[in-house]
């Protein structure tokens, strides 16, 4: 799925099971059990969605909501809370404190995906969708093919990750780092040249003969969907 999630929650056991089962659905997630620390990864993680508990040996969910709802950079992340049985009632109703939605432990993983997903259908309409187009590129996740002009065009695995990855952020900078941190999030050994042989690949594959070049190179900073 390609979006990325940040938990702040301090139960290893909630994050243990909230990590494996949203990692299985594709989606890139970073995680901390305090909520000063998990505050200062935000802006480096970037998340499309924060998963926030609400008690935290240090700050509590709703003093980190206000601080993100205060920065600039952090203050469109949606969020969904992550309340005990007995805390939300009242609590919850006094909020302004700006949090999307909220889920009562103990909660099935079923119910907060598809509540994750009907977040991202609202925030990232590209993230959750199995059709991704642009120009006359597509790309049907179900199916795992991609088209240029309606022709089949056969892929390596890294260089699929890398198209889907582009083609859900189109016209948008990303540099050699949050490539490989996004196309490659487990793997800490890639070197960054990696990157560029497997971009001139992907082009070399998707520039069929009378279709314009589509993979902007971006000197000194990275690569973009034109
Ligand atoms: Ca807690």
């Amino acid at each position: 799925m390609n979006a990325k999630i940040f938990i702040i929650e301090d139960e290893p056991s909630i994050v243990k099971l909230l990590k494996y089962n949203l990692e299985k659905e594709g989606f890139i997630v970073g995680f901390s059990d305090n909520g000063n620390e998990g505050f200062k990864s935000l802006k480096n993680f970037d998340p499309d969605i924060l998963l926030l508990d609400w008690m935290l040996p240090d700050l509590s969910g709703i003093e980190i909501c206000k601080l993100i709802k205060k920065n600039e950079k952090l203050s469109k992340i949606p969020i969904i809370m992550l309340t005990a049985r007995g805390e939300e009632e009242d609590k919850i109703k006094g909020l302004d404190s700006g949090v999307d939605d909220y889920m009562t432990k103990p909660f099935s993983f079923k119910e907060l995906f598809s509540r994750i997903k009907a977040l991202l259908r609202r925030s990232k309409p590209n993230t959750i969708s199995n059709i991704l187009e642009f120009e006359d590129l597509k790309l049907d996740r179900l199916e795992k093919r991609v088209y240029r002009k309606k022709t089949e065009i056969t892929l390596g695995p890294t260089e699929y990750r890398l198209i889907e990855f582009f083609l859900t952020n189109p016209k948008r900078v990303f540099t050699r780092d949050q490539i490989l941190e996004n196309v490659w999030p487990n793997n800490i050994n890639v070197e960054t040249r990696t990157i560029d042989v497997h971009i001139r690949r992907l082009r070399k594959s998707i520039n069929l003969p009378n279709c314009k070049e589509l993979i902007r190179t971006v000197r000194s900073s990275g690569y973009s969907l034109i």
